[in-house]
């Protein structure tokens, strides 16, 4: 996924770190999910406990890493992180399980990739706070039962339909994330130019919030590319011209759509008659795969209203046959 807009973290988002919020105050926007986390952490810090388990879903660029970072910090103990896919055999979640210290949070990513064995393992751990794990093989096999201090999990994932339900009914606290409005966005890019000391107009930040679908790690991207143009075709101050050019030039448009999108709306329109269209086939023509379609396509097109997700497949709405 060589595109700009790709909202999952690429090597090039690595100075993210300098500009990710730390705290619940400078979490920007999900006023929602914020002012809930605020009064979870303050009602669990001051009765000295771990916070309740917490499920975070939503599509990738959202904040739900840096909202697992922020809860670790709020609540005064260390982040442990690891994701779905990396946690492959029980000693795995052991290891990272008998390491926690009180109050510590354990992020785990992409939770909706667990193995089963693992999420055996998980359950009373999340439950009762117990260990507990065969070591060995046949007849030297024995299980072994540990206590484990109060820790709060913390899960993400982009797909709450593919989490198993008994995993699920654990999580005290859900949170789903919604993409940002633009003027949340616009807060996010004056902030970030501001932490990257890159001097910038308004109509420069609403430029770019309005291209960055709904997305602060999009946005924060395109801040960095925008910088990189007013520097060279300008004075490095980013107006709302030089925003609009550079962007222009980075072929993203003034929907925030690109050229994944406007593929996805055309063939729908050309190949499928506008659908339904079942998701496999509209992957195979546009030679994707289904969970690419659906974890990074998809999500921001129905969120504005250019396609439907019906029982019978896809369909593009009137809006998205107007834009063509
Ligand atoms: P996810 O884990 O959902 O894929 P991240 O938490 O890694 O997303 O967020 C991507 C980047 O977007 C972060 O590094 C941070 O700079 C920025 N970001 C996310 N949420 C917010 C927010 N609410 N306010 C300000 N910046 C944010």
């Amino acid at each position: 996924q060589d595109r700009l807009i790709n909202p999952n973290e690429t090597a090039t988002d690595a100075p993210d770190s300098n500009i990710r919020p730390a705290l619940l105050a400078e979490y920007i926007g999900q006023p929602v999910v914020r002012e809930q986390m605020e009064v979870f952490v303050g009602a669990a810090r001051a009765r000295d406990e771990a916070l309740d388990h917490t499920l975070i879903f939503g599509p990738p660029g959202l904040g739900k890493t840096t909202l697992a970072n922020i809860i670790a910090r709020e609540m005064g103990g260390n982040l442990r992180s690891t994701s779905g896919p990396v946690l492959e055999r029980a000693g795995d979640l052991a290891a990272m399980l008998t390491n926690l210290e009180a109050g510590d949070v354990l992020f785990i990513d992409e939770i909706h990739r667990l193995s089963p064995v693992i999420e055996e393992i998980l359950y009373p751990a999340m439950e009762d706070f117990q260990l507990d794990i065969m070591i060995g093989e046949g007849p030297a096999a024995r299980s072994i039962k540990l206590d484990l201090p109060p820790f709060t999990l913390v899960a993400a994932t982009t797909r709450a339909g593919l989490l198993t339900s008994p995993l699920r009914d654990r999580f005290g606290i859900v949170q789903r994330l919604e993409f940002y409005s633009v003027a949340d966005l616009t807060t996010i890019v004056r902030r970030a130019a501001r932490l990257m000391g890159v001097s910038m107009s308004e109509e420069g930040a609403v430029e770019i919030a309005r291209r960055a679908r709904g997305t602060p790690r999009i946005a924060n991207r395109l801040l960095r590319r925008v910088r990189d143009y007013a520097e060279v075709k300008s004075d490095g101050h980013v107006t709302g011209e030089i925003a609009s050019s550079a962007l222009d030039m980075l072929a993203v448009d003034r929907r925030g759509l690109d050229h994944l999108d406007r593929r996805y709306i055309e063939i729908l329109h050309e190949r499928f008659d506008g659908g339904p269209a079942g998701v496999e086939a509209v992957a195979a023509a546009m030679a994707e795969d289904r969970g690419t379609l659906e974890d990074v396509i998809e999500p921001y097109l129905i969120q504005q209203g250019y396609v439907l997700r019906t029982a019978r497949g896809r369909v593009l709405t009137q809006m998205a046959i107007d834009q063509i």
